[in-house]
């Protein structure tokens, strides 16, 4: 017996990758990368920066948080290649890393290298338009 859905469906299934929302959290980092600064929310009781963004420390659940400009050095903690287009018009392959800054957070973003991500290598910051005035950071390697 052939099972009918309860709701329609689409008739389009696209999917075009969405640009950032504007969460309250994350304003400052969208602003700073706009600027060519990596953003990052710092606890003002315990002095650690964190990632991702949100209203208290998940170190020590302070309130007291600003905002650093962070200088976007780190390593590649993890990475990994996508073959399968998520959003329609996705170049694949290619490669998001997770970088643990040298301040601590660890970010998932892009990779800007065409060479593979080595566990441990060092990293910098760099900055790309993804949207008429929105820009994101990603990362790549520093021998790049
Ligand atoms: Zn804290």
């Amino acid at each position: 017996m052939p099972v009918t859905p309860a709701i329609a469906l689409p008739v389009s299934m696209e999917r075009t990758r969405p640009l950032p929302i504007r969460w309250t959290e994350d304003i400052e980092h969208l602003d700073g990368a706009t600027r060519g600064e990596l953003q990052i929310p710092r606890c003002t009781s315990c002095g650690r920066e964190f990632w991702p963004a949100g209203p208290v420390c998940p170190f020590d659940f302070s309130a007291d948080v600003d905002w650093v400009t962070d200088s976007g050095d780190g390593v590649v903690n993890s990475w990994v290649r996508v073959h399968r287009p998520y959003f329609d018009g996705d170049d694949v392959p290619y490669v998001v890393v997770q970088v643990e800054l040298t301040s601590g957070p660890r970010l998932t973003t892009s990779w800007t290298g065409t060479d593979t991500p080595i566990i441990g290598e060092p990293v910098s910051v760099s900055f790309r338009e993804v949207g008429p005035g929105v820009w994101l950071p990603e990362f790549g390697s520093l021998q790049a």
